[in-house]
C-alpha cells in the first residue's frame, strides 16, 4: 500500500480529517460542523469540548469509509483555526471556560490600553504584529481577569494555555494522563508572545499581558515531532505527529509556496494573501503581517508577510442575504455577466471598517458612480471587482515590503470557484492566476508538513511535482485599463473615510 498521510484540520466552523496519498491526492475525507456560541455582540465562542469529540469522530469516519485503519497511515499532521484561546486544568482536562474565538473583540479594552504606548511598539517589533483582540495574548489576559484564582495556579504550570493545535494533540497524546503540551512556531507567533527571531517565548512580551511562562506551550518546529496518538484513541494505534501548522500558512505549503516572493491568496469569508520571505524577517511598513510561515526540523525558519481582508466572500452572502439579489452565492456569476463592464460603479465593502493595508476603523461601506443607467448586474459585478481591488491592494503593500514583484498568484477557497472572478482578478492585477487541481490546500499542507519530517518526502521540492494546475487565466486588460480602473478604485475608498468620526 501506498504510504498514506492523515490530517486534521480544525477550522472555525468544522473539523475534518484527510488521508492524502503521496500525491497529493484525496483518499478519504469526514467532516462534522461545530456550534458557534454568541453570548453576546462582539463575542464568540466555541466548546472545546464539542471540538475534541468531533474531531474524534471524523477521524473514525473517515477511516472507515474508505476501509482503512490507523495504522494504514505513516504519520499525521494537524492545522488550526489560529489565535483562538483554551485554558484547561492539566490534573483533569477540564476547560476553564469556553475557547475565544479569534473573531472575539471582548479584549478591545486590554488592547486599547495598551495601544499608542510603548508596549505597542515592543509588540510591533518583536512579535510583527499590530496588537489586536484578533491574537491571543489579550484573551489569555481576559480569561485570567475574569478568573483571577487562576493565576496562582498558572503559574505553578497547573492551569495550561493552548491554541486548537495545542489541544488536539494533548487530548491525543495522553490528556490528563501525561498528554503533552506543545505547539509549532505559526501558532505560537499568533498570541504576541512569541519573538519572531528566537522563535521563542518573549519575557518582556509575556509580561506586557502579564502571562505566566509556565503555562505556555513548548515551541516546536511545524515540521518534526509532536509525540505519539495513544492506542486507545481515535486511531486505536500509536501514530506519529509529525506536521503542525495554522491554516493559513498549511494553505501556504499546500500551494507549495517555498520560494521567497511565491505567494497564495484564500478566497473565502474574507481574503488571506501570505507571501513568502524566505529567511528575511520583513516588518512591515505598509500594513501587513510579519508571521512566520513554516520550519522543517533542524532548519531555519521560513517567514512570510501577511495580508488580511475581512470582507470579500461575505459581501457576496450580503448580496443574497440582505439585498435579496441572488439566492446562491453561485448565482453571483451568472448575474454579474449580464453586463460587460462595471458601468461606472465602485463598491467598496468596508462593513466594519477596512483591514489590509488601509487598517482604517473609522470606513463603513460605499456604492459610488451610480448613475440611472446602472443596474443590479453593475452591482453584482462591482462586488467581484471589490474582491480583486482589495487584493490589488494588498498585493502593492507585499511588493512595496519585500521587494519582490509577485510573478504569478496561486489562489484557493470556496470563491475560486467563480471564474469570472478569477478572469476579473487576472486583469486588476495584471498577474497571471492559477488555481490547482486540488483546493483542499489547508489539509494538504498539514499533511505535507507530516510527511517531510516522516519521509515520506525528501525535500519541499517532491511536493513541488505534486502540485497540478487545474486552470490559469491571463490578463486580457490593457495597461490603460487597468491603469483607469484602479484609480477609479482609489477614489471609491477614499470616499468611505472618515465617516464613522471614531464612533
Ligand atoms: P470560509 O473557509 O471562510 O468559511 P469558504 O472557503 O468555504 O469560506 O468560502 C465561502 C465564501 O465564498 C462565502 O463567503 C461565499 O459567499 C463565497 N462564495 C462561494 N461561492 C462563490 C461564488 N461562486 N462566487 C463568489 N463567491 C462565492
Amino acid at each position: 500500500m501506498a504510504e498514506l498521510l492523515g490530517s486534521i484540520d480544525q477550522g472555525t466552523t468544522s473539523s475534518r480529517f484527510m488521508v492524502f496519498n503521496p500525491a497529493g491526492e484525496e483518499i478519504a475525507k469526514a467532516q462534522m460542523e461545530h456550534d458557534q456560541i454568541l453570548p453576546r455582540q462582539g463575542w464568540v465562542e466555541h466548546n472545546p469540548e464539542e471540538i475534541i469529540s468531533n474531531t474524534e469522530k471524523v477521524i473514525e469516519e473517515a477511516l472507515k469509509s474508505a476501509g482503512l485503519e490507523g495504522k494504514d497511515l505513516v504519520a499525521i499532521g494537524i492545522t488550526n483555526q489560529r489565535e483562538t484561546t483554551l485554558l484547561w486544568e492539566r490534573a483533569t482536562g477540564k476547560p476553564v471556560c469556553n475557547a475565544l474565538v479569534w473573531q472575539d473583540t471582548r479584549t478591545d479594552r486590554i488592547i486599547a490600553e495598551i495601544e499608542g504606548k510603548e508596549q505597542s511598539e515592543i509588540i510591533r517589533s518583536k512579535a510583527g504584529l499590530p496588537p489586536a483582540t484578533y491574537f491571543s495574548g489579550g484573551k489569555i489576559r481576559w480569561i485570567l481577569d475574569k478568573y483571577p484564582e487562576l493565576e496562582s495556579r498558572a503559574k505553578k504550570g497547573e492551569i495550561l494555555f493552548g491554541n486548537m493545535d495545542t489541544w488536539v494533540i494533548w487530548n491525543l497524546t495522553g490528556g490528563k494522563n501525561g498528554g503533552l503540551h506543545l505547539t509549532d512556531i505559526t501558532n505560537a507567533s499568533r498570541t504576541m508572545l512569541m519573538n519572531l527571531e528566537t522563535l521563542a517565548w518573549d519575557r518582556e512580551l509575556c509580561d506586557i499581558f502579564r502571562i505566566p511562562m509556565a503555562m505556555l506551550p513548548e515551541i516546536r518546529p511545524s515540521s518534526g515531532s509532536f509525540g505519539e496518538t495513544l492506542s486507545s484513541g481515535p486511531f486505536q494505534a500509536n501514530l506519529p505527529i509529525m506536521g503542525v501548522l495554522g491554516d493559513q500558512q498549511a494553505a501556504t505549503v499546500g500551494q507549495a509556496c517555498f520560494a521567497a516572493g511565491e505567494a497564495k491568496n484564500t478566497y473565502g469569508t474574507g481574503n488571506f494573501m501570505l507571501s513568502n520571505t524566505g529567511s528575511r524577517i520583513i516588518p512591515s511598513r505598509s500594513g501587513l503581517l510579519t508571521t512566520p510561515c513554516y520550519q522543517l526540523s533542524g532548519k531555519p525558519a521560513v517567514y512570510a508577510l501577511e495580508g488580511s481582508i475581512a470582507v470579500t466572500g461575505s459581501a457576496v452572502q450580503w448580496l443574497r442575504d440582505q439585498l435579496g439579489l441572488i439566492s446562491g452565492a453561485a448565482e453571483i456569476e451568472s448575474l454579474a455577466n449580464t453586463v460587460e463592464d462595471n458601468g461606472g460603479v465602485y463598491f467598496v465593502p468596508a462593513f466594519s471598517g477596512l483591514f489590509a493595508p488601509y487598517w482604517r476603523s473609522d470606513a463603513r461601506g460605499a456604492v459610488v458612480g451610480l448613475t440611472r443607467y446602472a443596474n443590479k448586474g453593475h452591482l453584482a459585478r462591482a462586488t467581484l471587482e471589490a474582491i480583486c481591488y482589495q487584493t490589488k491592494d494588498v498585493l502593492g503593500a507585499m511588493n512595496k515590503d519585500s521587494g519582490i514583484d509577485l510573478q504569478i498568484m496561486k489562489v484557493d477557497g470556496g470563491a475560486t470557484v467563480n471564474n469570472t472572478l478569477m478572469q476579473l482578478q487576472a486583469d486588476i492585477l495584471g498577474v497571471p492566476v492559477v488555481r490547482p487541481l486540488v483546493t483542499e490546500t489547508t489539509a494538504l499542507g498539514a499533511a505535507y508538513a507530516a510527511g517531510l519530517a516522516s519521509g515520506v518526502y525528501t525535500s519541499p521540492d517532491d511536493l513541488k511535482n505534486n502540485w497540478k494546475e487545474d486552470r490559469l487565466w491571463e490578463p486580457v486588460w490593457s495597461s490603460d485599463q487597468r491603469e483607469a480602473g484602479y484609480s477609479q478604485w482609489k477614489k471609491a475608498v477614499k470616499r468611505t473615510l472618515d465617516w464613522t468620526n471614531g464612533n
